[in-house]
């Protein structure tokens, strides 16, 4: 799914040079990294990481791609499962109580099928042995694709896109808010600060990657 060749066994998405040349940021060892430095001061979080990075042309663009555009779901879940061993091993993501996917915008959701954070969520609530809650953020109505503006056009185009339901079930928990590519971060802001209206709430992130500056 990443180059092009067969995997070694059907149910892996990557062959066996990808698995090893894949450009891993290992950020799960250090609570501040490149992703944090780049949302530093826009809300609290405890920490945050992805698994690649992610290079244009590259074959973690065509791993990404293969998820969301090409129907292929089961990338997002296997790269979840492995990314999921991998955290469950650092000190920093082992406290995790729950799982909050990214929901995609509703309109581009019945064309895809599927939600690629969903995706990716479920594979790392199963191996994480964390459960994943996906009706608890809610995106209401489809907004303006966000390259083009400033970070405070793409705030306010944000704002009131997402909404939460259900604020007893994640009170005083440690949440992981998980997402496919950060690139702006301005999703992933938005949803934070929905998730921080409730109290005692600590919000980490994970991406499968983290595209370049
Ligand atoms: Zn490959």
């Amino acid at each position: 799914m990443a180059c092009g060749e067969k995997p070694p066994m059907p149910q892996q998405v990557v062959c066996t040079s990808c698995q090893y040349y894949l450009p891993k940021t290992n950020f799960h060892l250090q609570k501040e990294n490149n992703f944090t430095d780049r949302l530093w001061g826009r809300f609290p979080l405890h920490t945050a990481a992805a698994y690649y990075h992610f290079i244009k042309g590259g074959r973690v663009q065509q791993l990404i791609h293969n998820l969301k555009y090409n129907n292929k779901p089961e990338v997002g879940y296997i790269t979840g499962l492995n990314y999921g061993n991998i955290l469950r091993e650092s000190v920093l993501y082992r406290d995790i109580d729950l799982i909050i996917p990214v929901p995609l915008h509703p309109k581009r959701q019945r064309q895809r099928g599927y939600n690629q954070s969903d995706s990716f969520a479920k594979g790392l609530s199963e191996s994480m042995d964390v459960p994943f809650y996906k009706n608890v953020l809610i995106r209401s109505e489809a907004t303006d694709t966000q390259t083009k503006k400033s970070r405070l056009e793409r705030l306010e185009n944000m704002d009131g896109a997402f909404q939460l339901k259900g604020h007893e079930k994640i009170q005083g928990k440690n949440i992981l808010i998980v997402d496919d590519v950060l690139t702006t971060g301005a999703t992933l802001e938005s949803c934070a600060l929905k998730i921080l209206e409730t109290p005692g709430v600590r919000v980490s992130l994970v991406t499968i990657g983290i595209a370049e500056r």
